[in-house]
Protein backbone atom coordinates (compact mmCIF):
# COMPACT_ATOMS: atom_id res chain seq x y z
CA UNK A 1 0.00 0.00 0.00
CA UNK A 2 0.65 3.43 -0.47
CA UNK A 3 0.07 5.20 2.59
CA UNK A 4 1.20 7.57 5.82
CA UNK A 5 3.87 5.96 8.33
CA UNK A 6 0.86 6.43 10.95
CA UNK A 7 -1.78 3.98 9.22
CA UNK A 8 0.97 1.25 9.56
CA UNK A 9 1.55 -1.59 8.03
CA UNK A 10 -0.31 -3.50 10.68
CA UNK A 11 -2.80 -3.73 8.49
CA UNK A 12 -1.05 -5.84 6.01
CA UNK A 13 -2.77 -9.30 6.20
CA UNK A 14 -1.42 -13.06 4.87
CA UNK A 15 -4.71 -14.04 2.94
CA UNK A 16 -4.41 -17.16 1.58
CA UNK A 17 -1.41 -19.22 1.17
CA UNK A 18 -1.14 -20.52 -3.04
CA UNK A 19 1.92 -22.52 -4.93
CA UNK A 20 3.83 -19.74 -6.74
CA UNK A 21 3.04 -19.60 -11.01
CA UNK A 22 4.92 -17.84 -12.38
CA UNK A 23 6.24 -18.45 -16.22
CA UNK A 24 9.27 -20.64 -15.54
CA UNK A 25 11.59 -21.09 -18.90
CA UNK A 26 13.53 -23.99 -17.76
CA UNK A 27 12.45 -27.10 -16.09
CA UNK A 28 15.68 -28.73 -16.07
CA UNK A 29 17.64 -30.52 -12.82
CA UNK A 30 20.72 -29.26 -11.47
CA UNK A 31 22.54 -26.29 -9.97
CA UNK A 32 20.61 -22.69 -10.13
CA UNK A 33 22.20 -20.49 -12.32
CA UNK A 34 22.64 -16.92 -12.35
CA UNK A 35 20.23 -15.74 -15.26
CA UNK A 36 17.45 -13.61 -13.85
CA UNK A 37 14.18 -14.61 -13.56
CA UNK A 38 11.92 -12.86 -15.86
CA UNK A 39 8.26 -11.34 -14.25
CA UNK A 40 6.04 -10.73 -16.83
CA UNK A 41 3.44 -8.27 -16.55
CA UNK A 42 0.09 -6.48 -17.90
CA UNK A 43 -1.09 -3.05 -18.09
CA UNK A 44 -4.16 -3.40 -20.09
CA UNK A 45 -6.36 -2.75 -17.02
CA UNK A 46 -4.31 0.19 -16.18
CA UNK A 47 -4.42 2.38 -19.48
CA UNK A 48 -4.00 6.01 -17.91
CA UNK A 49 -0.87 4.74 -16.03
CA UNK A 50 0.79 2.41 -18.89
CA UNK A 51 3.96 4.87 -19.19
CA UNK A 52 4.52 5.81 -15.37
CA UNK A 53 4.13 1.44 -15.18
CA UNK A 54 6.89 1.24 -17.74
CA UNK A 55 8.98 3.94 -16.36
CA UNK A 56 8.61 1.80 -12.72
CA UNK A 57 9.54 -1.41 -13.80
CA UNK A 58 12.67 0.23 -16.12
CA UNK A 59 13.65 1.47 -12.58
CA UNK A 60 13.84 -1.78 -11.02
CA UNK A 61 15.13 -3.12 -14.28
CA UNK A 62 18.27 -0.54 -13.94
CA UNK A 63 18.84 -1.59 -10.24
CA UNK A 64 18.58 -5.19 -10.04
CA UNK A 65 20.17 -8.17 -11.79
CA UNK A 66 18.33 -11.17 -10.65
CA UNK A 67 14.90 -10.62 -11.93
CA UNK A 68 13.68 -8.69 -14.59
CA UNK A 69 10.11 -6.89 -15.51
CA UNK A 70 9.16 -7.39 -18.99
CA UNK A 71 5.49 -6.41 -20.41
CA UNK A 72 3.68 -9.36 -21.89
CA UNK A 73 -0.36 -9.51 -21.48
CA UNK A 74 -0.62 -13.23 -22.19
CA UNK A 75 2.28 -14.72 -20.25
CA UNK A 76 1.69 -12.55 -17.11
CA UNK A 77 1.50 -13.34 -13.65
CA UNK A 78 1.64 -9.64 -12.56
CA UNK A 79 -1.41 -7.42 -13.01
CA UNK A 80 -1.71 -3.90 -12.88
CA UNK A 81 -5.26 -2.55 -12.54
CA UNK A 82 -6.77 1.01 -11.97
CA UNK A 83 -9.84 2.91 -10.40
CA UNK A 84 -11.28 4.14 -7.28
CA UNK A 85 -10.67 2.67 -4.03
CA UNK A 86 -10.51 4.32 -0.65
CA UNK A 87 -7.83 2.32 0.41
CA UNK A 88 -5.87 3.85 -2.06
CA UNK A 89 -3.03 2.08 -3.90
CA UNK A 90 -2.70 -1.77 -2.52
CA UNK A 91 -0.59 -4.51 -3.96
CA UNK A 92 -1.58 -7.99 -3.63
CA UNK A 93 1.07 -10.10 -4.48
CA UNK A 94 3.27 -13.04 -3.12
CA UNK A 95 6.09 -11.20 -3.10
CA UNK A 96 7.68 -13.29 -5.91
CA UNK A 97 6.16 -12.42 -9.36
CA UNK A 98 2.90 -13.03 -8.57
CA UNK A 99 -0.42 -10.62 -8.09
CA UNK A 100 -1.97 -7.28 -8.94
CA UNK A 101 -1.43 -3.91 -8.26
CA UNK A 102 -3.75 -1.67 -7.84
CA UNK A 103 -3.79 2.31 -8.67
CA UNK A 104 -5.97 4.42 -7.30
CA UNK A 105 -7.19 7.56 -8.97
CA UNK A 106 -7.32 10.09 -6.25
CA UNK A 107 -3.68 9.12 -4.72
CA UNK A 108 -2.27 9.20 -7.93
CA UNK A 109 -3.07 13.23 -8.54
CA UNK A 110 -1.91 13.81 -4.68
CA UNK A 111 1.12 11.61 -5.03
CA UNK A 112 3.80 11.33 -8.30
CA UNK A 113 2.56 8.43 -9.87
CA UNK A 114 5.88 6.40 -11.09
CA UNK A 115 6.45 6.27 -7.66
CA UNK A 116 3.73 5.00 -6.73
CA UNK A 117 3.86 2.33 -9.41
CA UNK A 118 7.31 1.84 -8.58
CA UNK A 119 6.55 1.22 -4.92
CA UNK A 120 3.88 -1.43 -5.47
CA UNK A 121 5.75 -3.11 -7.71
CA UNK A 122 8.13 -3.35 -4.76
CA UNK A 123 5.87 -5.41 -3.27
CA UNK A 124 5.44 -8.03 -5.58
CA UNK A 125 9.47 -7.88 -6.26
CA UNK A 126 9.16 -9.35 -2.12
CA UNK A 127 9.84 -5.91 -0.39
CA UNK A 128 7.41 -4.85 2.56
CA UNK A 129 6.61 -0.89 3.67
CA UNK A 130 8.64 1.25 5.73
CA UNK A 131 7.12 4.73 5.95
CA UNK A 132 9.07 6.12 8.55
CA UNK A 133 12.06 6.19 5.92
CA UNK A 134 13.22 8.95 3.58
CA UNK A 135 11.80 9.85 0.15
CA UNK A 136 15.66 8.20 -1.12
CA UNK A 137 13.47 5.02 0.22
CA UNK A 138 11.05 3.81 -2.46
CA UNK A 139 9.22 1.51 -0.14
CA UNK A 140 8.62 4.71 2.47
CA UNK A 141 5.92 5.18 0.28
CA UNK A 142 3.45 8.03 0.90
CA UNK A 143 5.70 8.61 4.14
CA UNK A 144 7.69 11.60 3.06
CA UNK A 145 4.58 13.39 1.62
CA UNK A 146 3.31 14.24 -1.73
CA UNK A 147 6.60 16.00 -2.69
CA UNK A 148 8.37 13.06 -2.90
CA UNK A 149 8.92 12.35 -6.38
CA UNK A 150 11.51 9.29 -6.68
CA UNK A 151 10.63 6.79 -8.25
CA UNK A 152 13.68 3.97 -8.28
CA UNK A 153 14.98 1.73 -5.26
CA UNK A 154 18.26 3.07 -2.97
CA UNK A 155 20.87 0.58 -2.95
CA UNK A 156 19.90 -1.45 -0.02
CA UNK A 157 16.44 -1.91 -1.40
CA UNK A 158 17.81 -3.35 -4.55
CA UNK A 159 20.14 -5.84 -3.10
CA UNK A 160 17.54 -7.04 -0.96
CA UNK A 161 15.67 -7.95 -3.81
CA UNK A 162 18.48 -9.21 -5.71
CA UNK A 163 18.98 -11.47 -2.52
CA UNK A 164 15.67 -12.43 -2.25
CA UNK A 165 15.92 -13.40 -6.64
CA UNK A 166 19.49 -15.07 -6.27
CA UNK A 167 17.68 -18.38 -6.27
CA UNK A 168 15.46 -17.81 -8.78
CA UNK A 169 11.33 -19.38 -8.27
CA UNK A 170 13.25 -22.56 -7.07
CA UNK A 171 13.24 -24.04 -3.52
CA UNK A 172 11.04 -21.56 -0.94
CA UNK A 173 8.54 -20.68 -4.01
CA UNK A 174 6.04 -23.03 -2.55
CA UNK A 175 6.30 -20.73 0.89
CA UNK A 176 5.45 -17.64 -0.47
CA UNK A 177 1.71 -16.56 0.28
CA UNK A 178 -0.35 -13.99 -0.88
CA UNK A 179 0.00 -10.57 1.09
CA UNK A 180 -2.39 -7.68 0.79
CA UNK A 181 -1.09 -4.17 1.16
CA UNK A 182 -4.18 -2.33 1.93
CA UNK A 183 -5.26 0.26 4.64
CA UNK A 184 -8.44 -0.07 6.46
CA UNK A 185 -8.09 3.85 7.06
CA UNK A 186 -8.97 6.50 3.86
CA UNK A 187 -6.33 9.13 3.18
CA UNK A 188 -7.03 11.86 5.79
ZN1 LIG B 1 3.18 -0.23 0.13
Amino acid sequence: MFKRAFLSAAFAIAVVATPVSVAQASTESGPITAAAVTVYYDTSSAPTFRSVIRAGAANWNARVSNVKLVENSSAATLRYREGNDSRGSYASSNGHGTGTVFIDYTQARQYNSTRIAAHETGHVLGLPDHYSGPCSELMSGGGPGTSCTNASPNATEAARVNSLWANGLASTSSEWKITVYPTAVPVG
